[in-house]
């Protein structure tokens, strides 16, 4: 259960992504920081798609089954009921009229799962894989890392991340328990220690329950301090996506 569940990515362009954030969704520039008089904290935005849109879910893979699909789709639709968001599931290979046709276009042919977040998926171009789902239905961990995973489509990051998680990490020891699962120091960073600042917009209080908050043994803590593995979608994340895709 250590194991870490993704990759986050963020575009290394951080200007294409700001411009595709603000072109779905012009909230995307709304930003202040809790408790802070600073209403604007440069390079930091959110990257949620536009509320009430059709979302395209295209499967890119020749080989996929239907079982897997069907799978993949099951555990995509567990935050339908929270989002003000159609998902429109389509046949996005090559050779087919919906290749390219997309806004998340999804892959199993990997090892990994790493999705890109929100809106990224606009500036990237339409041939590449959003979203990587390498963990196999057979896998108990399939589940919630796909639903992990999408979470992370929707502009979810990641909880362990958040401005208040304040979690005592033991930092060497981060770097030597993800090293062992081949993680380098520069993803660690990324996906585990580095924390964002908040959209005013979305920001829910900080929460050890998420679906988007990787396990975190005491081993890798400094005093008595752990998280242990959420596999549900949490009540405070259920209200996160209402937040920001609130209906009607
Ligand atoms: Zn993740």
């Amino acid at each position: 259960m250590n194991d870490i569940l993704c990759a986050m990515r963020h575009l290394k362009d951080q200007q294409a992504s700001y411009e595709a954030a603000i072109e779905e969704n012009p909230d995307n520039a709304e930003v202040s920081v809790p408790g802070s008089r600073r209403k604007r904290a440069a390079g930091h935005f959110s990257r949620f798609w536009a509320n009430g849109r059709t979302l395209k879910i295209g499967f890119t893979d020749n080989d996929l089954s239907e079982p897997h699909k069907q799978a993949i789709i099951a555990a995509i639709n567990q935050w339908q009921p929270f989002v003000n968001l159609m998902f429109e599931f389509i046949d996005g290979r090559e050779g087919t009229p919906g290749y390219g046709k997309g806004d998340i276009r999804i892959t199993t042919d990997s090892s990994a799962n790493y999705t890109l977040i929100g809106t990224d998926a606009k500036a990237n171009d339409t041939w590449t894989p959003t979203m990587v789902l390498g963990v196999k239905p057979s896998d108990p961990k399939f589940q919630y890392t796909a639903m992990h995973e999408f979470g992370h489509a929707l502009g979810a990051e990641h909880e362990h991340q958040h401005p208040e998680a304040d979690i005592p990490w033991d930092v060497p020891k981060v770097y030597d328990h993800y090293a062992k699962a081949g993680h380098s120091v520069e993803d660690v960073d990324e996906s585990v220690l580095h924390t964002f600042e908040s959209n005013k917009t979305t920001y829910t209080a900080y929460d050890k329950q998420s679906i988007m908050h990787y396990p975190v043994p005491n081993t890798i803590t400094i005093g008595d301090w752990e998280v242990g593995l959420n596999t549900m979608i949490s009540d405070k994340d259920k209200a996160f996506m209402r937040k920001a895709y609130p209906k009607g």
